[in-house]
Parts: structure tokens; C-alpha cells; sequence
């Protein structure tokens, strides 16, 4: 691959007053750094690395214009002089990088997660405990004030510019839209009030920070909720806010409170586009394409096809910094690649952790986890190449270290080969291939097919060993859990052994919810899933004649009846990620999955699948049983006596709650701290 296959996507863009080096926009995310006075440091570092990384232009997580629009109590705020202190050591650290960025204005309106909520009216939103007060027209007023006060602020502490956040349900979306705005004064019902606020901000804002500055507004193009807008608005609205002098439209699409997957991983790469290219017809300024573009293929794609004049990428930045400068230079094939999984980024948002990344544990800890050449090179054995082996080994090569990576298997990957096989998890592959290529780069020596024995570590001469041998699946004492009927998810995942149509499956965590997917789908619908298709399922309507985009959804024909299981007495699939768990909730309910908690596994026959639930014994007259029952840690390579020179990580040294994200950062931290 050349430079020369992405000519569009390193083709500057030139704003007039300004030009940025290339069509890569980092979009707006909230790393938790810019709430607190003490993080900006570290929130310098992070944009300084990302700017040094070779992207055009970024976009900060959003900061407050004043307290009521606080996402969390005491959020990041711009509304006075003294804020200008921190925001210059961000500004100043990516201006030394040779980039460029701009501060996201975000009120959050109803969303908000604290008491002084307001919004257009005072309806509560099903996504926050508080219910907002709606804004009186004085109200309103001194809400455009803070705006522009924030703008200002945000020029004077050097930004390039502002984004105004326009999308995903934030307070000027609420006022945007009929389903949250019920005003009857001039700030509702028709289109032409509801775009007051908006209008009016931008206005003043341009007419405060005069032409040289930029003022992207990220517009909703698609509401994907009830009243949501229809296009017609949409084109109403970006139309009024060009004149008022936005400088270029970023997208956003789906409100956070909408029922569809707008970016986890089972959303087709670049499923939007066609909504931002329909917008670009209608503009004349710049737009930008948003939502699952992850590879510097489909963004170059976007660009080529004039879908778009920029993309705008957020999550793959903070798996991989590099990623503009890795295709620049030809080394496209080294990107690490974000795979949508939302596990380390929106998840820790989500619960007030900060933010990282499960393929790169550096993102957000770029002054913590360092990889620094070490002066003495050691002999390094890491056995067990799934994520945390890959990750140890691949760190300690890049610190200077001479390592071996051993593997009973013939490829490596570990577990990865096997989630990768689940529909909606192809980008799984990524990572298998970003490893593969970062072996070779950073020299580690593989040897596969080699099952490694405790003897031959010790009787190596290896400094530090590190064990990365993963998991053993647990097989639970059922009676008749050696019948031929019952299998392991490994046999129906990776051996592809016969599954009939009527199946039960033990344990409802991650894996049995993979399980249940997998077995839902029909194999003569080929994987990944075309947008047409996934927009059929979900109901999506691209054109959003009416209702923000929301149609009738046509859900596939479960290929399978399915009975998925657990002891425990609690909601089948609490334990998953707090932004992906509720898609997996709504496919298996889609998919007619019959969900039982509170089980009590009897025994297993020809007859089927024998239990006790609520009190009552059923037969589950199922062809096959199949066992996603948990694991257990693989430790036969332990020494028997206590040694320096072994370590050990992921699922070798703790099955419990084991995730890539952890294993992947154990071995991180592991390999850096040798
Ligand atoms: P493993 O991936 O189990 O790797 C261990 C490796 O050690 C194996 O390659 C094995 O061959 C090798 N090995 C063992 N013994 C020896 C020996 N003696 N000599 C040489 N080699 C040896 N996690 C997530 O975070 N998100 C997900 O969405 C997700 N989805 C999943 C879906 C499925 C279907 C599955 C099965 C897992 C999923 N996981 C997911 C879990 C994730 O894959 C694991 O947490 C992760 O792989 C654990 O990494 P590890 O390196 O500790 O162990
Ligand atoms: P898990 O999440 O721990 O789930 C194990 C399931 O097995 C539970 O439902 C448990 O429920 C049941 N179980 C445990 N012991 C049992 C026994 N003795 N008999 C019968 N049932 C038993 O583990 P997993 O599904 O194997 O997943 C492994 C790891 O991969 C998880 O930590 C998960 O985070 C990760 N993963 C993540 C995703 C994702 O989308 N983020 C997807 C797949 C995997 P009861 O004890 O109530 O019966
Ligand atoms: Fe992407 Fe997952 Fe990393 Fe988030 S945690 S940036 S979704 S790879």
C-alpha cells in the first residue's frame, strides 16, 4: 500500500483564513481529563500525541458553557477568565505538534446528570433521574450570552475554533426537534422557532469571534427517535445556520436516548454516509462524514466518492494515535485499528472512569504508560499469544527486549479467533491482523505449533517468562453433561460441529450471548451485514422522510428456537457493557430468544434439557445443549516453588471478569515495567 492510495484523505482543505493539512477530523470525545483543573496536563499530553500523530483538526470532549449545562456535577466549564489557564497548556501542546483543534461547546440540556438541568420544556428524559426545568425566555437569553462568552474564552485560550454541538439530544437538538420542544412561544412549534436557538447562537457567536475562527456545528442529519426531525427540516436548519456563518457542518447521528445502534461494532462500516452526502448536496460549505469509519480505506472511499469533504474520526484515534502518519507513510497495514467495542472508551464514560481504549491501555494514560527503551536488553519467553501475550510480547520487543512468543496453536490470536466468528464481530479480525503486522515490526520471534512445558521453561535461559496461557472452558456437573447432545460454544464456534434447530445454552455472559447470536443467524445472510440489511432490521429509514428517521423494522426470521439460561436470579445480560449490552438485549428478544433467570440445571437426556425454574420442573426439549458456563484459569506451567522470573497475566492469572481489555493492559503494563 502507498501514500498514493489515499490521496484524498492527505489533500488539505483550505477554510479560507485557514488550512488544514488533511481530511481527518478527530472527533469530539469525553475522556474525563477535562473535568477536573488538575488533569489538563494530561490532557495536553493526550492531544499533543494525537497532533503529533498527523490528524487535521481536533475536536475537545465537550465543555460546558455554564453550570446548568453540566453533563456531571462540576463538568468541565468554560465561563470564566481563570478557565483560559488550563485550556492553554492543551492548546499550547498541540499548536507545538504542528496541529490545530478546536473546543466543543456542549450544554447538555436534559441529559444532564445533575440537578440544574433545563431544557426546552420540562420533560424528562429516559436517560437521566432529573427532570429539567424548561428555560424562560430570560433564561434563554442568558444561555445565548453564555455561549458566546464561551466561544470568546475559547479564542482567547487559542483554540482554532469552536464546535457547537447541535446532535445526539443535546440541548439544542431538544429545542431542534417537536419531541422534546412543546414551547409555544417563539422558541417553538415550527421549524422556523425551533431553529431560533441554534440560529441565534451561532449568530452572535460569529459576529463575537469574527471571521478568522473556526465555528463547526454539529448538526443532527439523522434524530433516530420519535419525533425526531423530517429532512426537509434538517436541510431548513443547515441551510439557516450556513448563513449565520458556520463554517463547516460536522454530523451526528441518533440521539443517545434512541433504541439504534448509531457506533458500536455490529453497525455496518460507514452506514451513515449516504444521510452526510445527501446533506453536502444541500451546502456549500464543507461537511463531514461521522459514525463507524475506522479504516483509512473506507474514509478515502467517502472522500472519492465525494460523500464528503472530511471524516471525522474519534474512537480509532484513541486506538491509535499514528493513524494519519501510518498512512502517509505507506504504513496503513500497521494501524491499530479501533473495533467498535466501546469496552474502555464509552463504557468508563458511561461510569465516570476514565477513558482508554481495550487495543491501546496507553489512550488517556499517556504520561503513565510509557514505553521507553531500557538500557539492558533481557531474554523474554511469553507463552500464549491471545490478546495478553500478544500485548506483553510486542510492548517488551518495542522496550528493547529479545523476546520469543511461543503458541500450541497454529496462528495466534488466542480467543480473538474465536469472538471474531461471532456475526457482528468481524472487526475482531483487525486486531489479530494489527498484531500479526506489530510482531514483525517490533522483531519478536513466534514460534507456533510449540506447546511449551514447565521443564523447558526452566531449563531455558530466559530473564523474565512471562505466562499468558489463558483459559480452560468450565464444564459444569450437570448429570448427563457428557451426553452426545451437549457441546462446548468452542465445538459450535470454531469446530463448526452440527447444531440442530431447537438449542439450549448454559450460562447467559458474554459468550453466551455471542453463542445465542450466532446461532440466530441464518449462514446464507453473508456477514458483515450490508447496510440495506441492518437498516431493514433495525428499522431505519436513511431518508428520513418522517419521524428522525425511524421506520417499521423487518426483523430477520430466527433461523433457530433458542433457550438461553442462567442461575442467577437477575436480568440476563446485566454483567454486559453498558453501551453494547442493550443491542445484544434487543436482537435476542428480536430473535424470539427465550431468556430464563433463576435456573437450576437437573440433568440432561435424550428427552432434552431438564430444569427447575420458579419453583416448577421443565423439560427443554432441545437437540443440542450447549455449555457457555464460564472459565477456568490454565496455570499447569506455574512453578511449583515461587520464582522472580515468572509473571503471569489475563486469563492464566485470573479467569473472573477476564475481558481483552484487561489482558490486553496487563500485558502492557507488565512488559513496560520490565
Ligand atoms: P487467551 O485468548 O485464551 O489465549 C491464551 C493462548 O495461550 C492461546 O492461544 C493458547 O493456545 C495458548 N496456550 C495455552 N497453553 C499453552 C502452552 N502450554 N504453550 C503454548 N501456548 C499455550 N473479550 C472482550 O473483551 N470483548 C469481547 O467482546 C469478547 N468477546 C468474546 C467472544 C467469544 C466468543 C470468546 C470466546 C471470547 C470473547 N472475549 C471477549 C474474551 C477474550 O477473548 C478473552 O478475555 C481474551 O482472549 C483473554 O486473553 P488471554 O491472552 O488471557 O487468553
Ligand atoms: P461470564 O461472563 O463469566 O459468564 C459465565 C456464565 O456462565 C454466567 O452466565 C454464569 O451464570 C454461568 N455459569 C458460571 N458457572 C456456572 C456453572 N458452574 N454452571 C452453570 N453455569 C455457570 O463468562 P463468559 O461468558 O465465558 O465470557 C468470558 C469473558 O469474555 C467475560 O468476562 C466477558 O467479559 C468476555 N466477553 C465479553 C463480551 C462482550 O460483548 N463484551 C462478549 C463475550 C465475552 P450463572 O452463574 O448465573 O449461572
Ligand atoms: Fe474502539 Fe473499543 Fe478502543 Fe473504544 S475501547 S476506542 S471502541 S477499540
Amino acid at each position: 500500500m502507498t501514500s498514493n492510495s489515499h490521496p484524498h484523505l492527505l489533500a488539505p482543505l483550505n477554510l479560507g483564513f485557514t488550512t488544514l493539512k488533511n481530511r481527518v477530523i478527530m472527533g469530539s470525545m469525553h475522556t474525563g481529563l477535562e473535568d477536573r483543573f488538575y488533569n489538563y496536563a494530561k490532557l495536553a499530553a493526550y492531544f499533543a500525541e494525537r497532533a503529533k500523530g498527523g490528524v487535521g483538526l481536533m475536536v475537545t470532549g465537550g465543555i460546558s458553557p455554564n453550570r446548568s449545562g453540566w453533563l456531571l456535577p462540576f463538568g468541565g466549564t468554560m465561563n470564566h477568565l481563570l478557565d483560559i489557564y488550563n485550556h492553554r497548556k492543551v492548546t499550547k501542546a498541540v499548536h507545538q505538534e504542528g496541529g490545530k483543534i478546536v473546543m466543543q461547546i456542549l450544554h447538555s440540556g436534559r441529559y444532564g446528570y445533575q440537578p440544574l438541568v433545563v431544557s426546552a420544556s420540562d420533560k424528562k428524559s429516559p436517560i437521566s433521574l432529573f427532570k429539567p426545568r424548561a428555560l424562560t425566555e430570560a433564561g434563554i437569553q442568558s444561555t445565548i450570552r453564555d455561549y458566546v462568552r464561551c466561544a470568546r474564552l475559547a479564542q482567547k485560550a487559542g483554540y482554532d475554533g469552536v464546535e457547537i454541538m447541535g446532535s445526539e439530544g443535546y440541548l439544542l437538538n431538544q429545542f431542534l426537534c417537536a419531541r422534546t420542544n412543546l414551547r409555544q412561544d417563539r422558541w417553538g412549534g415550527s421549524i422556523d422557532n425551533r431553529m431560533r436557538l441554534p440560529l441565534e447562537i451561532v449568530t452572535r457567536v460569529r459576529a463575537a469571534v469574527g471571521t478568522n475562527f473556526i465555528i463547526m456545528y454539529r448538526h443532527s442529519i439523522l434524530d433516530l427517535v420519535d419525533g425526531g426531525n423530517s429532512w426537509d427540516d434538517v436541510v431548513t436548519v443547515a441551510q439557516a445556520l450556513e448563513r449565520a456563518g458556520v463554517t463547516l457542518f460536522n454530523t451526528g447521528i441518533g440521539w443517545h436516548e434512541a433504541r439504534i445502534p448509531t457506533i458500536v461494532t455490529s453497525v455496518p462500516r460507514a452506514a451513515f454516509r449516504s444521510v452526510a452526502a445527501r446533506l453536502k448536496a444541500v451546502v456549500s460549505v464543507p461537511v463531514v462524514a461521522s459514525n463507524r469509519i475506522n479504516t483509512p480505506d473506507v474514509a478515502e472511499d467517502i472522500l472519492a466518492s465525494g460523500d464528503a469533504d472530511m471524516v471525522s474520526m474519534a474512537r480509532p484515534f484513541l486506538a491509535d494515535p499514528d493513524f494519519v502518519n501510518k498512512v502517509a507513510a505507506s504504513r496503513a497495514d500497521e494501524i491499530n485499528t479501533c473495533i467498535g467495542c466501546n469496552q474502555a472508551c464509552l463504557d468508563h464514560t458511561f461510569s465516570n472512569q476514565r477513558a482508554s481504549c481495550l487495543v491501546n491501555p496507553r489512550a488517556g494514560h499517556e504520561t503513565e504508560l510509557v514505553y521507553t527503551k531500557k538500557s539492558v536488553s533481557k531474554k523474554v519467553a511469553v507463552v500464549g499469544s491471545g490478546p495478553a501475550g500478544l500485548s506483553a510480547a510486542t510492548t517488551a520487543a518495542e522496550c528493547g527486549h529479545e523476546v520469543t512468543l511461543f503458541d500450541s496453536n497454529s496462528s495466534i490470536g488466542g480467543q480473538f479467533n474465536i469472538a471474531r466468528l461471532v456475526p457482528g464481530k468481524e472487526e475482531f479480525s483487525e486486531t489479530l491482523r494489527y498484531f500479526t503486522r506489530r510482531l514483525q515490526v517490533t522483531g519478536v520471534k513466534l514460534q507456533l505449533n510449540h506447546r511449551v512445558t514447565r521443564a523447558e521453561l526452566l531449563a531455558g535461559d530466559f530473564d523474565d517468562i512471562i505466562l499468558a496461557t489463558g483459559i480452560v472452558p468450565r464444564t459444569p456437573p450437570i448429570k448427563g453433561v457428557d451426553h452426545p447432545k451437549v457441546l462446548s460454544y468452542i465445538d459450535v464456534l470454531l469446530h463448526k460441529k452440527p447444531v440442530g434447530k431447537s438449542v439450549a445454552i448454559i450460562g447467559a455472559g458474554g459468550i453466551g450471548f455471542d453463542v445465542a447470536e450466532y446461532l440466530l443467524h441464518d449462514p446464507a445472510i453473508t456477514l458483515p451485514q450490508s447496510v440495506d440489511h441492518w437498516c431493514a432490521e433495525w428499522g431505519v429509514d436513511l431518508h428520513a422522510t418522517v419521524n428522525g428517521g425511524l421506520t417499521k423494522p423487518v426483523p430477520a426470521t430466527p433461523f433457530r428456537q433458542l433457550y438461553l439460561l442462567q442461575r442467577k436470579a437477575s436480568k440476563l445480560g446485566a454483567g454486559l457493557g453498558k453501551t453494547s449490552g442493550w443491542v445484544h438485549r434487543a436482537t435476542l428478544q428480536r430473535g424470539g430468544v427465550e431468556m430464563l433467570a433463576g435456573v437450576e440445571y437437573l440433568s440432561i437426556d435424550d428427552a432434552g434439557l431438564h430444569i427447575r425454574v420458579g419453583g416448577q420442573t421443565r423439560v427443554l426439549e432441545v437437540d443440542n445443549v450447549i455449555l457457555c458456563a464460564g472459565q477456568d484459569s490454565l496455570t499447569e506451567l506455574l512453578p511449583t516453588e515461587p520464582s522472580p522470573r515468572f509473571h503471569c497475566i489475563g486469563g492464566a492469572k485470573l479467569a473472573a471478569e477476564l475481558d481483552a481489555k484487561r489482558a490486553i493492559r496487563e500485558g502492557a503494563e507488565l512488559a513496560a515495567s520490565l
